[in-house]
């Protein structure tokens, strides 16, 4: 799948790793190449990915690479409805859609609805609170038509 939105590709992510003086190992590039195939993954699935693709690796090595590239903003984190960690290539705010019988984010480009959200919420207060962030999630179920038809913009 081609990266979308703002993922980082390998030489890109070999860049950032430097920038944070950190090495581009064996390891941590397997995860990223998993990362850039799943999109949304849990430590789970990417070690899964890396040894579909011949890599050897322990659960709790992805996850701490998975959470170390979070923490320098390579990736943002997501908490699925059932509970998982799932980690984001894209570390930039953006939609997702949730589906909840596939336990699985999906990215949806509608730039206009985040604009529309972000304008309304910029205009209230909320006594007490700044808002840090905004996280939106449409929570869906497929249709008949099955998954495919949950993100047509994304199908090209
Ligand atoms: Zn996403």
């Amino acid at each position: 799948m081609a990266p979308r939105f703002n993922t980082l590709g390998m030489e890109g992510f070999r860049k950032a790793l430097k920038d944070k003086g950190l090495k581009a190992t064996p390891q941590r590039v397997a995860v990223h190449e998993a990362m850039l195939r799943l999109v949304h993954a849990s430590a789970e699935m990417v070690r899964e990915d890396v040894l579909g693709n011949g890599g050897r690796i322990t659960v709790s090595s992805v996850y701490n690479i998975l959470s170390q590239m979070a923490d320098i903003g390579i990736y943002s984190r997501r908490l699925s409805a059932a509970g998982r960690k799932i980690f984001d290539v894209v570390p930039t705010r953006h939609l997702h859609m949730y589906d909840v019988v596939e336990d699985v984010y999906k990215d949806v480009a509608d730039p206009e609805l985040l604009d529309l959200v972000e304008t309304y919420l910029h205009r209230h207060r909320f006594k007490g609170h700044k808002i840090e962030d905004i996280d939106i999630s449409l929570v869906c179920r497929p249709t008949r038509r099955g998954r495919s038809a949950l993100t047509p913009k994304l199908k090209k």
